[in-house]
């Protein structure tokens, strides 16, 4: 049994990483989305709320579970009994970054594979930065996350208008 794991940041969780876990669950026998709990980023939604909004849209696939994790993601994995990182890939610089990941965790970790799946066109230049910065000034996101989602930055942001 393969069981892979799906870490990044997930706030939200959008239809770019909704593709890559449907594909990557199709793939492997068990995947896990792990949503890291302290990513070197300002959140807008806290772990918690990241992974209610990640299970919610992926409610349906039977070998998809979420959970959260902290420290380093292959020691996470090994820990965990994982063989392999799933990661997107939406264009050289995403590339390039991940290789130079890569090389590290293959240092600490060289039993784990990751396995880079590239991005469905539809959504090679969605982020979940660009996804904020359109919800933030009421702009129309429901090409790119759940209505569940997408109610959820509405409420997010006009808390923060108060
Ligand atoms: P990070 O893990 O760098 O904090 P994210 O949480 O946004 O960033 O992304 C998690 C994973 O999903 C990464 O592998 C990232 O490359 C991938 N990803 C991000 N946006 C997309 C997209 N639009 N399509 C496919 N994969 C994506």
């Amino acid at each position: 049994m393969t069981r892979a794991i799906y870490p990044g940041s997930f706030d939200p969780f959008h239809f770019g990483h909704m593709d890559i876990a449907r594909r990557a669950a199709g793939l492997f026998d068990e995947l896990l989305v792990t949503v890291f709990d302290a990513p070197a980023k300002r959140l807008l939604f806290s772990t918690e709320e990241r992974i209610e909004l990640a299970r919610e849209a992926l409610k349906d696939v039977q070998n998809i579970s979420i959970v959260s994790y902290s420290g380093l993601t292959v020691k996470w994995a090994q820990r965990h009994g994982a063989r392999v990182i799933v990661r997107g890939i939406r264009n050289v610089d995403d590339l390039s970054f991940e290789s130079r990941i890569d090389m590290a965790n293959r240092q600490m970790a060289p039993q784990i594979e990751t396995c880079y799946l590239l991005c469905s066109p539809k959504y090679v230049y969605l982020s979940s930065t660009i996804l904020k910065e359109v919800a933030s000034l009421d702009g129309d996101v429901s090409y790119w996350v759940t209505p569940h989602t997408e109610q959820a930055l509405q409420q997010r942001f006009a808390e923060r208008k108060r």
